[in-house]
């Protein structure tokens, strides 16, 4: 079947084309890169650009943006009843991604997502990426915790891994009503999640890094952890990685603290321990402005250790926390 390339052409196309591991290896130093959210329905993209527009200075590699599903909210009627709607609170990442490629000249890294999409509508957005020059893709089970039964579709992919195998067959040229269309030019290069702390449904660390490797030998191109604060939980779940044969970059996800309350929320949340020293000085803040300090502290401290490890690349949680994460850039870049 005869190769076709994808819709349009940019001045970057060919960097584009680069996939992760391309793109942190020819990067001398240590590679920069940051997660952003998709602007709450009815925002504008400018939202967007605001974040990049103070990041850009650090070059990053690429820039990722989440996806998330619709969820069913209540909303009050005129008559006073309350009805219950379902939306798309954060829509828009497929454009999103093309935005940045298009206005950066930055690889853009779109999250996939199984819940709350059919194989279906995930086709058509690999379809849609593919005509937009979108190649680099993180692959992901997604947040199911606001998902409503009736968007539990027959036909989803379960499993990051599910996802993984309908990104293969699209690479391979194989639909989902089994018919063929033309291979891409540039296939598909994908990431995939891993969790040093261990994810919430795993039975156990070591069935955690049972799928891992399945992730690996089945094509991923690199993993990014869960946001962690402990470097020591990092460097421990790297080595058992390395020893089960899982060879790929392991990416660390750093999030800086900005809130007081995140001290209970995101071990709570991400499953994310907060080390004693951390804990002991967001205890003594009496402000959310002086918890960012702490955390902004911490941050560089934190990836100045993991850049003499040798991380391949950092990449930031920046939800709420831009200001954090050019505060440590400035010190560590
Ligand atoms: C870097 C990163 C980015 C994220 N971005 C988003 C986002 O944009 N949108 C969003 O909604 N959520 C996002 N999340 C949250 C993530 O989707 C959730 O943590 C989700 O619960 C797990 O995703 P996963 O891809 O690791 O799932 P999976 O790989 O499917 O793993 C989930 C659990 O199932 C187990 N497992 C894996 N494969 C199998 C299998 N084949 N059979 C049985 N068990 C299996 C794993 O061991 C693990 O315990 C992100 C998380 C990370 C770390």
């Amino acid at each position: 079947m005869a190769m076709i390339s994808s819709g349009f052409s940019l001045n970057n196309a060919s960097k584009h084309n680069m996939t992760v591991t391309e793109l942190i290896n020819k990067n001398i130093k240590t590679a920069f890169s940051f997660e952003i959210l998709p602007p709450i329905k009815g925002n504008n993209i400018e939202k967007v650009y605001s974040i990049i527009d103070k990041l850009i200075e650090f070059d990053p590699q690429y820039i990722n943006i989440t996806t998330h599903h619709s969820e069913f909210v209540d909303q009050s009627m005129a008559d006073g009843s309350i009805k219950k709607i379902n939306i798309r609170k954060r829509p828009g990442s497929v454009a999103i991604a093309a935005a940045i490629q298009y206005k950066y000249g930055v690889t853009a890294i779109p999250h996939m997502i199984c819940k709350g999409f059919s194989k279906e509508e995930t086709e058509y957005a690999l379809i849609d990426l593919n005509f937009l020059g979108v190649h680099n893709l993180l692959l992901l089970q997604g947040d199911s915790k606001r998902l409503a039964p009736e968007q539990i579709y027959p036909n989803r992919n379960e499993y990051a891994t599910d996802l993984q195998v309908q990104v293969n067959n699209f690479n391979e040229g194989n639909a989902m009503d089994g018919s063929e269309f033309e291979k891409n030019a540039t296939p598909f290069a994908y990431g995939m999640a891993c969790y040093p702390e261990m994810h919430e449904d795993a039975k156990s660390i070591e069935s955690d890094i049972y799928y891992m490797k399945q992730k690996a030998d089945n094509g991923a191109e690199y993993f990014v952890t869960q946001m962690f604060f402990d470097n020591q939980k990092y460097f421990s779940f790297v080595d058992r990685c390395r020893k089960e044969g899982i060879t790929q970059p392991i990416i660390p996800g750093v999030k800086p603290v900005v809130l007081m309350s995140q001290l209970e929320v995101l071990p709570k949340i991400f499953r994310s321990s907060i080390p004693e020293e951390l804990a002991v000085e967001l205890r003594k803040c009496k402000t959310d402005e002086e918890s960012k300090e702490v955390g902004i502290e911490w941050g560089i401290k934190q990836c100045k250790e993991l850049i003499s490890y040798g991380v391949p690349s950092l990449h930031f949680y920046s939800l709420m926390a831009t200001e954090s994460v050019r505060r440590i850039a400035k010190e560590i870049y």
